[in-house]
C-alpha cells in the first residue's frame, strides 16, 4: 500500500510523513533527499546546475543508496559518500530545486522511486508523488501552510541543526528562499507541484506535528482496489468468454496489480483476431474498443460486440472522427483497447508503434497500461481461416505509463517518446513472461 504525501517545503511534510509511517509500520521515503543528493553530486563534480546538458549527462552516473544506521536512522549515499547531512545546506536546496526541472533528472528519479515502492507498504513524500509517481496511491495527502509559518519552521529547524548559521542568515532570507522555491516548483512545466484531484488537502499552519499525523492516520487508507461493477449483459458475456478461454486455452493473467481504475489506453501487441476478446476478458472491469461498422450488421456477432462495449467506426469515417470518439471515451473515464501497431502483425513479431498513440494520450491526458498477449497468434494467425480451439494463452499487464511523464517535452518529441516507451514495455513484458514469469511483471 502506498500513501503519497505532497506539498511545498516547510509544511512539516517530512516529519509528518515519517510519523505516519512509524504509526502504521510502513517504510518512509523522503524523495526530496533524492533530488538533493543529485544536486550534491552535480555541485561536487563542479557542474553548473543551470547547465542542462551536463546535468542530464551526469545523471547516468547517479548511484543512490539508502542505508539504516544502528540507531535506525536513514543515511543517504551517493556512490560511497554519505551525504545525509551535506544535502541539507542552503546551496543544495537551491540546486535541488534547479535540477528538479530537467526531464532526464525527473525520469531517473521516478524510475528509482517506483522501484523502491514496488510491492511494499510505504509513505512517500515529495512534490509529485500523488500526481506522477504513484497516481493510484491508496491515500493521497496534500499538505499546505502559510509561507510565513513555513519560513519560521525552516528557520528554527536550521538554527537547531546549525546554530552558527544564525549569524549569517536571517528569517527574511529564508522566507525569500521558500517563496523562490515555491515559484520554481509550481511553475515548472514538467511534474509541477500541484494537488492531485483526489488528494486530501490539509493545512498545517495551525496544527502540531502530532495533530497532522493523527488526521492522516484517521483517514484509514483502504487496502482494496474497487472496480466499477459491470452491466449485467456485459458480465454474462464476459463470464462465458472467460470460461471458454480459461478452459480451452488455459488463459493466465498476470500483473493485475498494474491494472488501475480510471481512464486508460490498454495498449497491446496485435497478431490475431483473438486479441480483442482475450484482452477484454483479462481486464477486471468493463473496457471499450472500436470495431469496423460492418461487423455490427452481422446478426449474432453485431449484438455480441455491442454488449461488449464496441463502438462502430464507419467505413469512410475520417481519422479525425475516430480520434474524437476515442478521446471522448477516455475523457469520460473509460478504458479503451488499442493496438498501437496500427495493424495485425503478419508473423507475430511486434511492429513499430504509430505516433497516433502518443497523440491520443496527450489529447486525452490519460495513462497507458501496456499489455503483452501470448499465444493468440499461434491459435489464430492472420493467414489461418479458422481458429484453433485449444492452446496456451497469457495476458500480461505492465507498469502504467503516465502522460505527465512527458509534459515537459515538445509535442512531437513526446509523441515519439510515448510510443517508444510503450513498445519497450511490451518487449519487456514478453521477455519477463518467456523467462518464466517470476514475481511481478515489469
Ligand atoms: O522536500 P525538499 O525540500 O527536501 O526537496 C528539495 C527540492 O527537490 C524541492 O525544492 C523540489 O524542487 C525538488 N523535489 C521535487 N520533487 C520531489 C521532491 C523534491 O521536485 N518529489
Amino acid at each position: 500500500m502506498i500513501i503519497a504525501i505532497d506539498g511545498p517545503s516547510g509544511t512539516g511534510k517530512s516529519t509528518v510523513a515519517k510519523g505516519v509511517a512509524k504509526r502504521l509500520g510502513f517504510t518512509f521515503f523522503d524523495t526530496g533527499a533524492m533530488y538533493r543528493s543529485a544536486a550534491w553530486m552535480i555541485l561536487q563534480e563542479g557542474i553548473d546546475p543551470m547547465d542542462v546538458e551536463k546535468v542530464q549527462e551526469a545523471m547516468g552516473r547517479f548511484q543512490y543508496e539508502i542505508k539504516t544506521d544502528d540507531k535506525g536512522e536513514r543515511r543517504y549515499f551517493v556512490g560511497p559518500s554519505d551525504v545525509t547531512e551535506a544535502i541539507r545546506s542552503q546551496p543544495i536546496s537551491q540546486a535541488a530545486s534547479q535540477v528538479a526541472i530537467y526531464p532526464e533528472v525527473r525520469r531517473a528519479m521516478v524510475k528509482i522511486q517506483r522501484k523502491f515502492g514496488h510491492a511494499i507498504d510505504a509513505v512517500f513524500e515529495g512534490r509529485d508523488m500523488g500526481t506522477v509517481v504513484f497516481p493510484d496511491a491508496d491515500l493521497k495527502i496534500f499538505l499546505t501552510a502559510k509561507p510565513e509559518v513555513r519560513a519560521k519552521r525552516r528557520y528554527r529547524e536550521l538554527l537547531s541543526k546549525f546554530p552558527d548559521l544564525g549569524r549569517s542568515i536571517t528569517f527574511e532570507q529564508i522566507l525569500h528562499e521558500i517563496q523562490a522555491r515555491d515559484e520554481n516548483d509550481t511553475n515548472r512545466s514538467i511534474s509541477p507541484l500541484k494537488q492531485a484531484h483526489d488528494a486530501v488537502l490539509i493545512d498545517t499552519s495551525d496544527l502540531t506535528i502530532e495533530q497532522s499525523i493523527e488526521k492522516i492516520v484517521r483517514l484509514k487508507p483502504c487496502r482494496k482496489r474497487r472496480y466499477p461493477p459491470m452491466k449485467l449483459s456485459y458480465r454474462i458475456v464476459y463470464s462465458m468468454a472467460r470460461f471458454f478461454f480459461k478452459t480451452c486455452f488455459r488463459l493466465k493473467i498476470y500483473g493485475l496489480n498494474h491494472f488501475q481504475p480510471g481512464a486508460a489506453v490498454l495498449a497491446a501487441n496485435h497478431a490475431s483476431f483473438y486479441d480483442p476478446p482475450v484482452l477484454s476478458i483479462s481486464c477486471p472491469e468493463e473496457v471499450h474498443f472500436l470495431a469496423k461498422g460492418s461487423l455490427f450488421n452481422i446478426p449474432l456477432l453485431g449484438k455480441l460486440i455491442r454488449v461488449l462495449n464496441s463502438h462502430p467506426v464507419e467505413r469512410g469515417a475520417s481519422d479525425a472522427q475516430t480520434f474524437r470518439t476515442m478521446v471522448q471515451l477516455l475523457t469520460t473515464g473509460k478504458k479503451l483497447i488499442l493496438f498501437p501497431e496500427g495493424k495485425r502483425s503478419p508473423d507475430g513479431r511486434l511492429l513499430p508503434i504509430e505516433r497516433g498513440l502518443g497523440f491520443l494520450v496527450q489529447k486525452a491526458h490519460c495513462r497507458v497500461i501496456p499489455a503483452y498477449l501470448s499465444g493468440t497468434f499461434e491459435a489464430w494467425p492472420p493467414k489461418r481461416k479458422f481458429p484453433k480451439l485449444f492452446g496456451k494463452m497469457a495476458c500480461i499487464f505492465g507498469t502504467p505509463i503516465e502522460w505527465e511523464e512527458f509534459e515537459g517535452f515538445e509535442k512531437r518529441e513526446a509523441q515519439e517518446l510515448i510510443g517508444k516507451k510503450v513498445e519497450q514495455s511490451i518487449r519487456d513484458l514478453k521477455a519477463w513472461y518467456e523467462a518464466g514469469a517470476k514475481g511481478t511483471p515489469p
